[in-house]
């Protein structure tokens, strides 16, 4: 059962930056579709 949701995540396309590209935490998830250090900009 495990593995089926290591798989599940594995399939997800990351999160990335509108910007930059930079890869975005789930947690920045608030923060819309830019990364923490383009959001100060
Ligand atoms: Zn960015």
């Amino acid at each position: 059962m495990i593995e089926n949701v290591v798989e599940y995540f594995r399939n997800l396309p990351p999160k990335q930056c509108a910007t930059c590209g930079e890869k975005i935490e789930e947690q920045h998830e608030c923060y819309g579709r830019q990364c923490e250090s383009c959001d100060e900009l």
